[in-house]
């Protein structure tokens, strides 16, 4: 079934882990899709791997800085005057760190911030201007599972999380009158590469603490993307789906 057919996504964070995933499963179910990262090499990479799959894949690739307002302005218009829409805004891109309170620096806790928060708000607010005068669309932001329970050390990406779930329950409400709906998907510790270099006797605990006895896949967290996007979700505005297996540390 091609859930997405017609439709127009941008992903920022696409060309690898969970935003690779979502760009993925969205082209094979029929969108045509803008994959963003912070870097032309790595976003020509990723386009290469997606055009060896199927070279007939409609993708294009895109570098804008996302803390940038004008710049990421410009990306969405790409996006419009290639494809002819922005239906569906991915808000995926993101960074953490486990620094200790008493050795944080204040520009660390800013930076984690700014790609967490204000891209978020950046890219939202440019996509909402264009759906809105298109009669509508769908924002979705790549939240975590410590969005809700919080975590033990390197306190601005739970501060971060928890933000992203504020701007998701708040523009949900302001923007469900323009027929956008805002929704977020939290995953709980999934294989992207950062998870995958870690070691064995790291992993073996940390599955013992989740239900459903492994870890997430980045397709798992995808499909919660997917369905988010797709007209199966057309009374879901402002939910924070957790996709964690039922992982509570
Ligand atoms: P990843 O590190 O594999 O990918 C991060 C993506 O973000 C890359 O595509 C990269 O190009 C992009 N990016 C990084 N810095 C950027 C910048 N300054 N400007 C523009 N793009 C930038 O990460 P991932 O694990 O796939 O994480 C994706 C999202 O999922 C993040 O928001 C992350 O917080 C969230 N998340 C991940 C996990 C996990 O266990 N992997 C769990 C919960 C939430």
């Amino acid at each position: 079934m091609e859930l997405l057919k017609g439709k127009t996504a941008m992903v920022t964070g696409g060309t690898r882990g969970i935003g690779y995933a979502v760009v993925k499963v969205y082209l094979e179910n029929g969108a045509k899709v803008a994959l963003c990262g912070s870097r032309q090499e790595t976003v020509d990479k990723a386009l290469e791997k997606l055009k060896g799959e199927n070279p007939e894949y409609p993708v294009i690739g895109l570098c804008p800085d996302l803390l940038n307002p004008e710049e990421v302005g410009k990306a969405v218009a790409t996006v419009k005057d290639t494809f002819g829409s922005l239906d569906i805004m991915v808000n995926n891109a993101g960074v953490s760190a486990r620094d200790s309170i008493y050795d944080y620096k204040a520009e660390d806790f800013a930076k984690t911030m700014n790609l967490n928060v204000d891209a978020v708000f950046n890219c939202a607010q440019a996509a909402a201007r264009v759906m809105k005068e298109q009669g509508g669309g769908v924002i979705l932001n790549t939240s975590s599972m410590v969005s809700i329970y919080g975590q033990p050390s390197g306190v601005a990406y739970p501060a971060s999380k928890f933000a992203v779930n504020g701007l998701t329950k708040s523009l949900a409400r302001e923007l469900g009158k323009d027929n956008i709906r805002v929704n977020a998907v939290a995953p709980g510790v999934t294989r992207t590469d950062m998870v995958a270099a870690l070691p064995e006797a790291m992993i073996k605990p940390l599955i013992a603490t989740i239900p459903l006895g492994r870890v997430g896949e980045p397709e798992d967290v995808a499909n919660a993307f997917l369905f988010l996007a797709s007209d199966l979700a057309s009374y879901v505005t402002g939910e924070i789906l957790s996709v964690d297996g039922a992982a509570r540390t």
